[in-house]
C-alpha cells in the first residue's frame, strides 16, 4: 500500500516506472516511520530514496548536505521535476535568506536543503524548532565519522541538534561508505533509534572496469579521448601540477579540455565546472577536489591518471561515470610511483598513528586491486563486504582480457644488466639513455658509453624504453627508491631473469575501444535540441533529460504526449515543459512533420520488377524507385516500406536513402501504426518471440525498457518492438 503511493509519486514527478534495487526497501522503511541508514553506491539513486518520502510526508523535509554546489544542483533538478524545494546557505545574501525562510515557514517547500554549518547558528536552530521538522534526511552521512574519507566536524553536532528539537524527527541517513566503523559511528553519533540498516548491492553493472600497469599514460589518454571525441569524461590526476600538464598536453592536441584543482581561483573553478556541466567542454582534467558537487549524469568515462589513496575514493570517483544507467568506462592507469606518493602523503599527514595505520591498510587494498588477476568487479564488491559475488563479470579488463601475451625476457635481461652495470645508482631516464646509446655529456662523463649495455636497445625509442622499464617496476622486477631522485634497484625476481631461470611476459595493450558508429542520429538530434533548451534556461543539459531518456526516445520515437510520458525519465512536469519540442523534433526527423496523418495514398500491391532484374541491377532500381516515389509525394516512411516489400534489406535501404538503420526501423513501425501490413516475422528470431511475450506480460507493454531489462542482452530493442507490433495487430 505504502509502496504503491510511493510508486505513483515516482511516476508523476520523476517519470520512472520502477524503483531501483535497494530504493524500495529504504523508502518503505522510512514510510513506516523507522529511522533508516541506507548505504548505496554513488549513482545508485540515494537522492530519490529520501525525496520520494519527502513528497509523501506532511510538511517540509530538512536535508543536510555537505556541499553548496551539490545543494544547488539538487534543488535545480527537483524544480525541473516540478517539486518545490529550496536551499539556504552562505552563497545567498541576507535578504534572500530572509525571503526563503519566510516561504519555508509558510510551507511553500517540500524540501529544504542546508549545510551542517548552518546549525551552528542559534537563530537558525530556533527557526527550525518552529518549523516542526518531521523528517530529517542526512546526505553523505559518513562525514560524521573520523574513519570516513571526508570527515566534516560540523556533522558531529547533528546529534545534539536532533536532541534539541521539541519532537525527535524521523531520520534517514545516506552514504556510499560501507565500512563497519563508519556505519557504527553514523548510528551512534546521529543517535539513530533502532534503525533499519540497508546495504544496497554495490554493483554498478553498467560500468566496466579496466586497470593498466606500466602504460605510457599520456599516449594512452590521448588515444582514448581522441577515440571518444563526442563523449563527456573526467580524468583524475594526483596533483595540481599533473592536472596542469595534462590539460596543456591535451589542449595542444586541439582538444577542448577543462581543468579543476584547488590551486585555481574560485571564479576559474566555477567557470570550468559550469563549462563541463553545460557540455561546453567535454573533458575535465581534475584533482580529487572535483566531483563531490557534481551530479552530471552523462559522464561516459572516468580515467584515473594516478591511483587514488583507497578503494572508497576510487569507487566514488569512478562511480561518476554512467549515473544515467548507460554504459560507463572506468580506467585506472597504475604506476608504482603513485604508491610512493600516497605513502608519503599518509606519513606527512597529521593523523594519529592508529589512523595512519588504517590509511596504509586501505592503500594496500587499492594496490592489490591494481595487481589482481581476478575479476575486478568481484574485487571491488568483496572489498565493500559483499558475499557470494560471481567469479566473472565479463565486463572488466581481467574477465575480458584478449590481449596477446608476448615474451620480453631478452629486453628485460638487457635492462636489468644495464642497471646492474650502472651499480643501481640511477633513475629511469639515465638508464634509458644508456640503453638507447646516447652520447650526451652526462653519459660520457660517467664512462657509460663504454658499458657493454650501451646502445643495446638502440632500435627502440627512448620513450618505449622508459615505458618498458616502468612496466618492469609495475610488475615488481624493479623497485624505485623513495626520495627526490628515485633510483632503480633490482629485485630478487630480476636476478632470476638475468640467470635465465624465469621468463618475463607482457600483454600487449589493447587499442582503446573506438566508438562503434552507432545508429544514433536521432539521438544526436535530440541531444542538440536538449543543449539548445538548456542554454535558454541556463541549466546543464542533463537536467532537461538524461542521456538514457533521450536514447529511449530515439528508440521508441513517441508520436504524442501519451506515448511520450511512457518514456522513462519523462514526468508530468517535463512533459508539459518540453514534450512538444521533442515530439516535433522526432516527427521532423522522421520526415513526416508536414504530412497529414490521414494518409490518402495507397501502396502498390505488387512489385513491378521480377526477381532476376532485381538481383542484377538492384542499386539502380532502388534509386529509380525512389525517384518515382518522391514524384508521387509518398511520405518518407511509406517509401521505406515499399522498398522493403520489394526485397531490399534494412541495411540496403538505409545506405541508399542515407538514413540510419534505426530510422528505417522507425519508418516500419510508423507504417504499422498507420495500418499498413509489415512482415514482422522477418525481424523476429523464432525462439525469442515467446520470451519477449512473456517479459511483456510481466512488465506491461507500456514501456520498452522494463521489458528489455527482463531479457538477456542479445535480444535487440527492435526485436522487442517488432514482437509488440506484431501482436498489436492480432489484438
Ligand atoms: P546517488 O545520489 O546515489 O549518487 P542519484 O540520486 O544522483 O544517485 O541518482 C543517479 C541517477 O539515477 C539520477 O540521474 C537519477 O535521476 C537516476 N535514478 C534514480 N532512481 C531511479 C529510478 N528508480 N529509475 C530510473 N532512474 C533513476
Amino acid at each position: 500500500m505504502l509502496i504503491e503511493t510511493a510508486l505513483k509519486v515516482l511516476q508523476k514527478y520523476f517519470g520512472y516506472t520502477q524503483f531501483r534495487d535497494g530504493q524500495q526497501k529504504v523508502i518503505e522503511s522510512l514510510l513506516k516511520g523507522r529511522d533508516t541508514l541506507a548505504i548505496m553506491p554513488t549513482g545508485a539513486g540515494k537522492s530519490l530514496a529520501y525525496q520520494v518520502p519527502a513528497l509523501i510526508f506532511q510538511g517540509t523535509t530538512l536535508v543536510i548536505s555537505p556541499l553548496i554546489s551539490l545543494m544547488k544542483d539538487q534543488v535545480d533538478a527537483l524544480q525541473q521535476f516540478g517539486v518545490s524545494a529550496t536551499f539556504i546557505n552562505s552563497s545567498l545574501s541576507l535578504g534572500e535568506v530572509r525571503v526563503r525562510i519566510e516561504r519555508v515557514l509558510r510551507g511553500d517547500y517540500k524540501l529544504l536543503y542546508i549545510a551542517p554549518e548552518r546549525l551552528e547558528s542559534e537563530n537558525f536552530r530556533m527557526l527550525l524548532k518552529s518549523l516542526n521538522v518531521s523528517f530529517l534526511a542526512i546526505d553523505e552521512a559518513h562525514c560524521v565519522s573520523q574513519w570516513g574519507h571526508d570527515f566534516r566536524p560540523s556533522y558531529i553536532q547533528l546529534g545534539s541538534f536532533v536532541n534539541s528539537l521539541p519532537q525527535k524527527p524521523l531520520i534517514g541517513a545516506f552514504t556510499a561508505t560501507a565500512t563497519e566503523e563508519v556505519q557504527r559511528d553514523i548510528v551512534r553519533l546521529l543517535q539513530l533509534d533502532n534503525p533499519n540498516v540497508y546495504v544496497t548491492g554495490f554493483d554498478r553493472p553498467n560500468l566496466s572496469f579496466t586497470t593498466l600497469r606500466g602504460e605510457n599514460k599520456k599516449a594512452f589518454i590521448l588515444d582514448y579521448v581522441q577515440a571518444h571525441r563526442d563523449q563527456s569524461g573526467i580524468i583524475y590526476a594526483g596533483t595540481r601540477k599533473e592536472v596542469d600538464h595534462l590539460q596543456a598536453f591535451l589542449t595542444k592536441h586541439r582538444l577542448m579540455v577543462g581543468k579543476y584543482h584547488a590551486g585555481m581561483s574560485d571564479d576559474e573553478r566555477k567557470k570550468s565546472q559550469e563549462d563541463f556541466l553545460f557540455d561546453e567542454t567535454l573533458i575535465m582534467v581534475a584533482t580529487n577536489a572535483f566531483g563531490m558537487g557534481i551530479d552530471k549524469s552523462n559522464v561516459r568515462y572516468v580515467i584515473h591518471y594516478n591511483m587514488p589513496k583507497n578503494m572508497e575514493a576510487y569507487y566514488q570517483e569512478a562511480g561518476r561515470a554512467g549515473r544515467d544507467g548507460e554504459p560507463g568506462e572506468c580506467i585506472l592507469l597504475f604506476s608504482p610511483q603513485d604508491v610512493v606518493l600516497q605513502r608519503f602523503l599518509i606519513e606527512q599527514s597529521v593523523l594519529n598513528p592508529e589512523r595512519k595505520l588504517n590509511e596504509h591498510k586501505k592503500l594496500q587494498g587499492m594496490v592489490d586491486y591494481c595487481h589482481t588477476p581476478r575479476c575486478l568487479r568481484k574485487t571491488i564488491l568483496e572489498y565493500f563486504g559483499e558475499e557470494e559475488v560471481p567469479n566473472h563479470c565479463e565486463n572488466c579488463s581481467n574477465c575480458n582480457d584478449t590481449r596477446e601475451i608476448v615474451d620480453i625476457t631478452l629486453d628485460a635481461q638487457k635492462i636489468f644488466s644495464c642497471i646492474y652495470r650502472m651499480r643501481e645508482r640511477f633513475g629511469i631516464g639515465m638508464v634509458a639513455e644508456v640503453l638507447k646509446g646516447s652520447r650526451k655529456a652526462k653519459i660520457i662523463e660517467q664512462n657509460f658509453d663504454r658499458l657493454s649495455t650501451h646502445g643495446l636497445l638502440k632500435d627502440m625509442s627512448l620513450q618505449e624504453i622508459k615505458d618498458l622499464i616502468n612496466y618492469l617496476v609495475a610488475e615488481s622486477y624493479l623497485q624505485l627508491s623513495t626520495g627526490e631522485y628515485p633510483v632503480l634497484k633490482l629485485m630478487p625476481s630480476a636476478v632470476s631473469v638475468i640467470k635465465s631461470e624465469t621468463k618475463v611476459m607482457k600483454k600487449v595493450s589493447p587499442q582503446p575501444s573506438r566508438d562503434v558508429v552507432e545508429e544514433v542520429s536521432l539521438f544526436d538530434r535530440l541531444r542538440a535540441l536538449r543543449k539548445e533548451l538548456a542554454a535558454q534556461e541556463n541549466l546543464p543539459p542533463y537536467m532537461i533529460f538524461a542521456d538514457s531518456t533521450l536514447r529511449e526516445m530515439s528508440q521508441v520515437c513517441p508520436e504524442n504526449s501519451r506515448e511520450m510520458i511512457r518514456i522513462s525519465g519523462v514526468g508530468e512536469r517535463k512533459l508539459e515543459k518540453y514534450g512538444d519540442e521533442f515530439l516535433n523534433a522526432i516527427a521532423d526527423f522522421m520526415g513526416t512533420a508536414k504530412f497529414k496523418r490521414s494518409g490518402s495514398f495507397s501502396l502498390p500491391v505488387e512489385s513491378s520488377m521480377d526477381s532476376t532484374t532485381k538481383q542484377s541491377s538492384k542499386a539502380t532500381n532502388i534509386n529509380l524507385a525512389l525517384t518515382d516515389m518522391a514524384k508521387d509525394k509518398l511520405p518518407s516512411h511509406v517509401q521505406t516500406l515499399i522498398l522493403y516489400q520489394e526485397g531490399y534489406s534494412v541495411e540496403e535501404i538505409g545506405k541508399v536513402r542515407k538514413i540510419t538503420e534505426l530510422t528505417v526501423q522507425n519508418h516500419l513501425v510508423r507504417c504499422a501504426q498507420e495500418g499498413h501490413a509489415v512482415p514482422w516475422d522477418d525481424f523476429i528470431p523464432v525462439e525469442q518471440e515467446p520470451l519477449i511475450l512473456e517479459a511483456a506480460h510481466k512488465a506491461g507493454r507500456e514501456k520498452l525498457r522494463p521489458i528489455k531489462e527482463l531479457l538477456s542482452d542479445d535480444i535487440e530493442w527492435f526485436t522487442i518492438r517488432a514482437v509488440l507490433e506484431k501482436h498489436r495487430e492480432l489484438n
